[in-house]
């Protein structure tokens, strides 16, 4: 099994997994959902006279993502202080405005939330949380901590796909006659020059089987896939970088693996 970085832009990661199986490439897929994140989890709320109830500010809230460093927090459940919040598993973020200005509408931003850890704070500057006038205020206290995926979709840190690798071959003989597949493709990668078909960028392939289909000349293309070679494409929301969560998730593949085979030893010796 091998895996071959492929392009990086923004926050996300494309990759080719090769020589593995659908459910070695499902389980990276579904263990990205078990890689702990920071998220607001609970708020202290000192007053709030704004128009937003207190519980729908304390959804906004959760849902902005925060940056995670590595190592620094555990989870609640797994802290020395047996869950009952210490600096080892949770830190705050404040958010205190007021309306000053007479009949103007101001919007409060993530990038208004003043992190207690400089490591902990919104991903992005610009996610509107609230709108508020003149003589409307908010103080707030949100509490971050560490959670899974697998728990609340606010603890998500990535999004995640990935596809069989396709191969197309092209019989250029039988595909001077298919000028009209290079419409048919929906991803547009098919190209007509000197009166042959020809790929331009075959990753892109959505595996439709259009070309093959509605080829007017049975055989002259044909799609396929080996069956064990993957296109990855992992999006992370900011919290943690894209390579982080690929080797995490890896990592965490790992150390399941290993407790299975633990399991299955001991239950081989106690039978
Ligand atoms: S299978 Fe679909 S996407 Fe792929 S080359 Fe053929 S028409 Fe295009």
């Amino acid at each position: 099994m091998k895996i071959e970085p492929l392009d990086r832009k923004g926050n996300t990661i494309k990759f080719r997994l090769s020589d593995s199986s659908p459910a070695f490439a499902n389980a990276i897929r579904r263990l990205l959902f078990e890689i702990p994140t920071m998220a607001i989890d609970e708020i202290i709320v000192i007053e709030n006279s704004t128009l937003l109830y207190d519980e729908i500010l304390a959804h906004r809230l959760g849902l902005i993502p925060l940056t995670t460093p590595d190592g620094i927090y555990n989870l609640q459940e797994e802290c020395v202080c047996s869950g009952h919040g210490c600096s080892q598993c949770e830190t705050s973020l404040t958010l205190e405005k007021e309306g000053v200005e007479l009949s103007a509408i101001e919007t409060l931003y993530s990038r208004d939330l003043q992190p207690e850890d400089p490591d902990v704070k919104p991903v992005l500057d610009n996610v509107p949380i609230l709108r508020f006038t003149q003589g409307q205020k908010v103080i707030v206290q949100a509490i971050a901590r560490l959670g899974k995926a697998i728990k609340h979709s606010k603890f998500q840190s990535a999004i995640s796909s990935y596809k069989y690798e396709p191969i197309i071959k092209i019989d250029e003989k039988k595909s001077e006659f298919c000028e009209s597949l290079v419409e048919v493709c929906p991803p547009k990668i098919l190209k007509f020059e000197n009166n042959s078909l020809k790929v331009t960028e075959s990753r892109i392939c959505t595996l439709c089987m259009q070309c093959v289909e509605l080829s007017p000349e049975p055989g002259a293309v044909e799609v396929t896939t080996t069956g064990k070679d993957f296109l990855f494409t992992l999006t992370s929301f900011g919290q943690i970088p894209p390579e982080k969560l690929l080797l995490k998730a890896l990592e965490l593949l790992k150390d399941k693996s290993q407790e299975m085979a633990t399991k299955i030893q001991e239950l081989s010796i106690e039978s």
